[in-house]
């Protein structure tokens, strides 16, 4: 029997207009080399609308047309964000960091027809430009030297020209809400980036997730810091949420580094910010250096890598700010697992627990699967792959604009669950611990040696700035860790102290006895541990490996 409740499409449309009317007072505050630049939810409603005409009228963009943008966070890009699903096309967001060969081939892929670019990003597209046949029309979206596009068969615009004196409201369409609404690839390290399309249940469900104290409880009061790039995973939700919740928005846009961002939470208090280790990692060092107030800040969310537990410790006792630490995918929206303390534990306790990836929300179901495609109980110690389902995980990707949906067998189980490719364990009561990628584990004499354990454990010493852990072949062992650190500056440390003092916290066997200090831990696209650079280096014999007995 069919219920009696009206069935009403939950689409990025509502969320526009729920907040541009009911929250039209909240603000995106977009940070700027001079003044930062304030707009309220009211007048990003307005723009959008605008936008939308532009889109539709001059550009001619359709229903479910991809149309990208290659943006910094910023109010521009909030109202790309809110108008492009709204008007039934798809936001194409681009990462700025992928190599060109990357860029050009996902743009290709999404035949994306309408970019919208900031123009301090105009060097990046413009080499791209010739290997782009679909793309017809580049928006330009603030300051930038627009000579670097000369040639271009592409029409150019300018964003402000372009919205000027267009209606401030628009008839948005009815949409079905399973329709798509934004596209992101991922920034996966091994064959082709593989395109995530969610829709607009899938984003709104996401966004009434970030909203709960589950998860980051905005509200009207705070201000909100993505410091995560609008470009992963829809800057993990936080635009579509605030922009339900009313919270108000302070973008950073290109300005990343610890400084200005230390800056811009002094100056405009933010409640709130997201971002991964690498970033809160500067900061912490920035604030630990050169002391600022900070005391607006009541939370930091960290999430894309596993956060390390001195990273927490050291914001919350040294500057009162509490880290929240949380699990996602681009194929899981991102919102996985958040870890807040249960009810009723010590502080020691809540520590623990902290540091886990957290617990899954009701909509995330999971399960472990053993080796043997078994799966595994729910017991804190049993290790196995992470397979998740729910409405907002993906559950295929997608196959470009005349492709079917792929499904690949390493990224799907037969039954339709996501394979995420982390390994981990659960305890009864739904925590998260991920001890590694799956790719990543270290498989020594037949038992496992996590590598996120023993970075935590080296990145807890004081001469240690940042650790990665790689497998390597051993004759005898099958593989045995690699540890590469990057000491702090002045620090003398040497490999038979750290030995020592991981040593004091793990077992005999887990010991790494090949080490190297390399000048920074490489990075991917979204600011990861690229451990797949660690281990061409080492195979080369570019790592200076000394070897301890
Ligand atoms: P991406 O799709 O680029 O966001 O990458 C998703 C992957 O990042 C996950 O499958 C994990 O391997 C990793 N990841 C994300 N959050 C965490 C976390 N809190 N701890 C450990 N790994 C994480």
């Amino acid at each position: 029997m069919l219920s009696t409740m009206q069935d009403v499409s939950l689409t990025v449309s509502r969320i526009l207009a729920h907040g541009s009317t009911v929250h039209g007072d909240s603000e995106v505050i977009t940070w700027t080399d001079t003044d930062p630049h304030r707009r309220t939810f009211a007048e990003v409603g307005r723009r959008a609308a605008q936008l939308a005409h532009a889109l539709r009228d001059e550009l001619g963009v359709a229903a479910e047309e991809r149309t990208a943008t290659l943006m910094w966070n910023n109010a521009e890009h909030l109202e790309a964000y809110l108008a492009i699903p709204s008007m039934g096309a798809v936001l194409h967001t681009l990462n700025l960091r992928l190599p060109a060969e990357q860029l050009t081939w996902i743009i290709n892929h999404a035949e994306d027809r309408v970019i919208l670019v900031n123009g301090t990003l105009l060097r990046l597209l413009a080499p791209l430009l010739p290997q782009l046949p679909t793309v017809e029309h580049i928006v330009v979206v603030g300051p930038g030297d627009r000579s670097l596009l000369a040639g271009t068969s592409a029409r150019l615009h300018d964003y402000e020209e372009l919205l000027a004196g267009r209606p401030e409201t628009y008839e948005w369409p009815e949409i079905d809400e399973r329709e798509a609404a934004a596209l992101c690839y991922t920034s996966g390290t091994t064959g082709d980036p593989k395109g995530v399309l969610y829709s607009h249940r899938s984003l709104y469900l996401h966004s009434l997730q970030v909203n709960t104290t589950e998860a980051f409880a905005l509200g009207p009061r705070d201000l909100a810091l993505p410091v995560v790039p609008m470009f992963h995973v829809n800057a993990w939700g936080l635009p579509h949420a605030a922009f339900m919740a009313g919270a108000s928005l302070l973008m950073p846009d290109r300005f990343l580094q610890p400084a200005p961002l230390a800056e811009m939470i002094a100056s405009q208090r933010p409640t709130i910010g997201a971002a991964v280790p690498t970033i809160w990692q500067g900061l912490l060092a920035e604030l630990d250096g050169n002391k600022r107030d900070v005391s607006s800040l009541h939370t930091v969310i960290i999430g894309g890598s596993a956060c390390p537990p001195v990273l927490m410790r050291g914001f919350q006792e040294r500057h009162g700010i509490r880290v929240v630490h949380a699990w996602g995918m681009t194929e899981t929206s991102p919102l996985g697992t958040v870890a807040h303390p249960p009810a009723g534990v010590s502080d020691e306790e809540e520590w623990a627990y902290r540091a886990t990836q957290g617990r899954f929300p009701a909509s995330v179901e999971a399960r472990l699967i053993g080796p043997g495609g078994e799966e595994l109980p729910w017991d804190g110690q049993a290790a196995g792959e992470l397979e998740v389902r729910g409405p907002w995980i993906a559950g295929a990707y997608f196959g470009g604009a005349q492709g079917q949906a792929l499904r690949p067998d390493d990224k799907f189980s037969p039954d339709g669950w996501l394979r995420t490719g982390d390994v981990g364990t659960i305890t009864p009561n739904g925590y998260l611990t991920l001890t590694d990628r799956a790719k990543d584990v270290i498989k020594s004499g037949g038992e496992w040696i996590s590598s996120v354990e023993l970075e935590n454990h080296l990145m807890a010493h004081p001469g240690v700035a940042e650790a990665a852990v790689v497998a390597v072949p051993d004759e005898k062992w099958g593989e045995r860790p690699l540890a590469t650190v990057v000491v702090t500056e002045g620090s003398a440390v040497t490999y038979e102290e750290l030995q020592a003092f991981l040593g004091e916290r793990i077992a005999r066997w887990q010991l790494p006895e090949r080490w190297a200090v390399i000048p920074s831990v490489p990075k991917t696209s979204v600011g990861k541990f690229d451990k797949k650079v660690l281990r061409r280096q080492y195979a080369d014999g570019e790592l200076k490996v000394t070897r301890l007995g």
